[in-house]
């Protein structure tokens, strides 16, 4: 009988796949701050900023839904909105509403969509067969919002609005753009101002089809949008419907970006079935021993009313969300759409507001409220800096007194536990201590 010979890789995988799950056990170095102690709440809403999905109800009269294909896409997105400025400003007022425990408010973070596709104006009514292209702060023709910039310019100075990125279109502008020439009835949705298209929903602003050079352009054109309607540049990104793979991390770090949300929502060829799933903790692991430019986050709580349709429910599903993510050691790090505050029916908003003021109120002034490159800061170094609408805002989350490097490489020192805001850039120093 012949003696089977064992081949190296034989040997190899196994052991390979055994050390990376003790890796991933083990966990890697221990956070220099306690999770479970800072009871910290993080709010990521997607799809700011979007011309869609209705620009208002007129648009949707007469309309027979069936002709778009629209797949899978939840009703309440069919009728939601481009947020005006009331939208922001009654949302605004609620997280103004709310203190954490270093008395400062809720923070929301809406990642923005920058660009969109509007019929182009021939003699007479646009019939949708031919799009162009725009970008914020400028508004697509049926989406006018006077006064929008301002509401937001308001939020962010009463420091509970923080911009990231979402992404350029949120759909494959090429393949909607061809499929509006060909097919009557996307171009007459596109002539009413409908995002949606037939396969809308399974079309992907990050789709490997795309050329990374051409994705490469169109990050380099979003963020240059971002940065002149925000006054700076975005930290963190989360990828249009969670597709992308880590071809689009490159470029996201390469640009600049150095937070990747909701990591435990990647959908992606390359990470489904048992060897995806596998190939995706591996590539966790070496990512955690490995890479040091891009943290990554997960959502472990949802707040998303209107696709409840139950204030109270979604409110107590998120407490509980909350809750757990604390006991489990962790940030909070709470999902809620745009579709939850800005809507074509006013209820839905209402019931969006109605449902995180009621957790902003159940969870009271326990939280510690930060955005993602906080926590992103603190996890690596145990302190933070962000622009807040008052100037630079600093934590120190660790238990000894620690110095925070600030953008130009100034130092400022902060006891333990310790947050301040720097109002005065020129002498360095916190004019106002908290927590
Ligand atoms: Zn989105």
């Amino acid at each position: 009988m012949k003696r089977r010979s064992v081949t190296p890789w034989r040997v190899a995988l196994p052991a390979l796949v055994v050390a990376m799950g003790l890796g991933l056990v083990l966990g890697g170095r221990p956070s220099l701050v306690d999770w479970r102690a800072a009871r910290s709440v993080v709010f990521e809403s997607d799809d700011w900023g979007l011309c869609g999905y209705a620009p208002d109800t007129a648009a949707l009269a007469q309309l027979d839904p069936a002709v778009l294909q629209i797949g899978k896409t939840p009703q309440a997105y069919l009728t939601s909105t481009l947020e005006d400025s009331t939208a922001v400003a009654a949302l605004a007022a609620v997280l103004a509403g709310a203190r954490g425990r270093d008395g400062r408010p809720a923070v929301l973070q809406p990642n923005y969509i920058m660009g969109w596709q509007a019929p182009v104006q021939g003699e007479g009514e646009p019939d949708g067969r031919q799009l162009r292209d725009g970008i914020l702060p400028a508004f697509h023709p049926r989406y006018q919002r006077p006064g929008l910039w301002d509401a937001v310019e308001g939020a962010v100075a009463a420091g509970v609005w923080y911009p990231e990125y979402h992404g350029l279109w949120h759909f494959d502008p090429g393949a909607r753009a061809a499929l509006c020439a060909a097919d009557p009835a996307a171009a007459a949705a596109a002539a009413r101002g409908l995002l949606l298209f037939p396969g809308s929903h399974e079309s992907y602003e990050l789709d490997d089809a795309r050329p990374l050079p051409v994705l490469a352009a169109e990050l380099a054109a979003g963020m240059a949008a971002f940065a002149g309607v925000f006054g700076r540049a975005p930290d963190a990104v989360i990828a249009p419907d969670y597709h992308w793979s880590h071809r689009h991390e490159r470029l996201w770090r390469d640009a600049g970006l150095t937070v990747v949300q909701a990591q435990r929502e990647q959908r992606h060829p390359d990470y489904e079935g048992l060897f995806g799933r596998l190939r995706k903790v591996l590539a966790r692991v070496l990512r955690r021993e490995g890479e040091h430019r891009l943290t990554h986050l997960d959502r472990n709580a949802r707040l998303e009313t209107a696709q409840l349709g139950d204030p109270a429910l979604a409110m107590s599903r998120a407490l509980r969300g909350v809750h757990r993510a604390w006991s489990r050691g962790e940030p909070a790090i709470v999902e809620s759409h745009r579709v939850n505050y800005a809507h074509l029916d006013p209820r839905v908003a209402a019931d969006g507001r109605e449902a995180l003021a009621g957790l902003l109120a159940a969870l009271g002034r326990e939280p510690l409220f930060l955005t993602d490159v906080e926590v992103a800061r603190l996890s690596r170094g145990g302190v933070s800096w962000r622009r807040a609408g008052d100037g630079l805002l600093v934590r120190n989350l660790t238990h000894t007194r620690r110095p925070v490097v600030l953008p130009g490489g100034r130092l400022v020192f902060l006891a333990a536990g310790e947050s301040a805001t720097i109002r005065d850039a020129a002498s360095g120093l916190p004019q106002q201590g908290g927590d």
